[in-house]
């Protein structure tokens, strides 16, 4: 199925739990496992986003630590292409290349390995976490993307928090799907 219909995304969206105040108050946390454990919402997550993406002849996804890696991981397989994966800074092994980003207070940083994509020029990357708030993580990211040399195609998020303009800021790097958005 390319289109969910409104029962499918209902049965994704009430699959998902919400922790008020969790990890500090007045965020509300978009629990995921709840969608992982349930086998009807988690086969038809990962069947749409198999249908969608199918045709768009990506060569690789990426994913943002750490749920970008389940969901990312998984329809890398579905596909039969290959999962790169970006980290939070200091936990990959070879040399990287990094992006730092503002948080509320201070920054973080994010890295990918330098031959994530195998050193293909141009290669076309789908761009996957659970959840887009702020749109600092992904951003950083699809810069990432771009500086590997290759082509952030889409970016593709469980979850989108349209109450934050974080998609709309993506929106100038790259496309942005989202299967559920939160108001
Ligand atoms: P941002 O950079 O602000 O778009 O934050 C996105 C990252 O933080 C993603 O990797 C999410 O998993 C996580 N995140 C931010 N806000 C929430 C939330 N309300 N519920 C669950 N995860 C969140």
């Amino acid at each position: 199925m390319k289109e969910l219909t409104h029962q499918q995304r209902k049965i994704i969206e009430e699959s998902i739990r919400d922790i008020p105040d969790f990890p500090k108050p007045g965020i509300v946390f978009k629990d995921i496992t709840t969608l992982l454990n349930n086998k009807e919402a988690f086969g038809l997550t990962m069947q749409h986003l198999h249908d969608r993406y199918v045709d768009y002849n990506l060569d690789y996804i990426a994913g943002i630590d750490a749920r970008g890696f389940i969901f990312g991981a998984a329809l890398a397989q579905m596909l039969g292409i290959g999962f790169v994966p970006i980290r939070k800074k200091g936990k990959l092994p070879y040399t990287t290349i990094s992006q730092k980003y503002s948080l509320e207070y201070g920054f973080d940083e994010i890295e990918m390995h330098i031959d994530a994509f195998r050193s293909q020029k141009g290669a076309r990357v789908l761009l996957v976490d659970d959840l887009i708030a702020t749109g600092g993580t992904a951003n950083a990211a699809a810069e990432l993307i771009a500086q590997a040399d290759a082509s952030c195609v889409e970016a593709c998020f469980i979850i989108g928090l349209t109450f934050l303009e974080g998609m709309e800021k993506l929106r100038k790097k790259t496309n942005v799907y989202t299967l559920i958005e939160v108001h």
